[in-house]
């Protein structure tokens, strides 16, 4: 019976609150060591930690999802981007990157689940750098591409992106990259010398106002799922699927995604942490 109200109230306390889920109630990061479980689209993640809201060369957008946590190699990844930005590019706008135990998010994304993804705007402005007691949760990420040519926004693109892509890129630790494809164009187009990091940079739908970088499994985390291999090559020759259809904007509400894969009983112990 208590159990039976216990999650009647639950039930209650979720309808009341489109905005949470039991994940994202968890009370903070799991002790024991950093350990990513699962798949990215099912998963969880052991032992966090919190990246400071500022940083060199970066600040973290959105404080109030608390989205914030991430593996600890994610953190020091974005870290040391945010000190690549500072030598002359300007200042990363850090969007989400996952819960303090991971898991699904209750609106935004169906990946971020297990402490390896980030979202990092194409905002390098630092005339918008802010105090951290200042309210940013107003701040939109702006897309790149052109409301009228179906292709870029040159009054927004410039080499600056194609340089933090390129670092992200050749992060030791990068996975893969998800950018809208005309970006990827560009950057097939624009590229001299040294092309191997492009292969890792994947066209996704929308990703027109940040990127998304994902870490590779970390060896710490033997029951991380790892990603399909990307294909050989700098991949493009294979946009012309995604440029030939018109280019879109993030829709506020996104289509219905395919069935996901089943979460690792692992993650019932990380969340049942008190
Ligand atoms: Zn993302």
């Amino acid at each position: 019976m208590l159990r039976f109200i216990a999650t009647l109230t639950l039930g209650l306390a979720l309808a009341a609150s489109a905005k949470a889920n039991v994940w994202s109630e968890a009370s903070g990061p799991t002790g024991g060591a950093p350990k990513a479980i699962g798949d990215t689209s099912a998963g969880c993640l052991q032992g966090s930690k919190r990246l400071p809201e500022d940083g060199e060369g970066y600040m973290a957008m959105h404080l109030e999802r608390d989205r914030i946590y991430g593996h600890p190699r994610l953190i020091d990844t974005i870290k040391s981007l945010g000190r690549r930005a500072a030598r002359g590019l300007g200042i990363l706008h850090v969007g989400d990157l996952g819960m303090a135990r991971g898991g699904p998010m209750p609106f935004g994304h169906r990946s971020h689940q297990t402490g390896l993804d980030v979202d990092v705007w194409f905002d390098l402005h630092p005339s918008l750098h802010l105090k951290a007691n200042q309210d940013r949760s107003n701040i939109k990420a702006f897309s790149l591409l052109s409301p009228v040519s179906n292709g870029l926004n040159y009054d927004l693109w410039d080499e600056n992106h194609a340089i933090i892509l390129k670092a992200a890129a050749q992060h030791p630790e990068a996975d893969r990259i998800f950018v809208n494809a005309r970006i990827k164009q560009e950057l097939c187009r624009t590229t001299q010398g040294d092309r191997d990091w492009l292969r890792k940079i994947r066209p996704w739908f929308y990703h027109e106002d940040h990127f998304h970088l994902r870490l590779a499994c970390p060896d710490d985390s033997p029951s991380c799922v790892r990603q399909k291999a990307i294909p050989l090559g700098d991949g493009c020759d294979a946009l012309d699927g995604w440029l030939s259809k018109p280019s879109e904007p993030t829709p506020q509400k996104k289509p219905p995604a395919p069935p996901k894969p089943l979460m690792p009983p692992e993650c019932r112990a990380i969340l049942a942490e008190p």
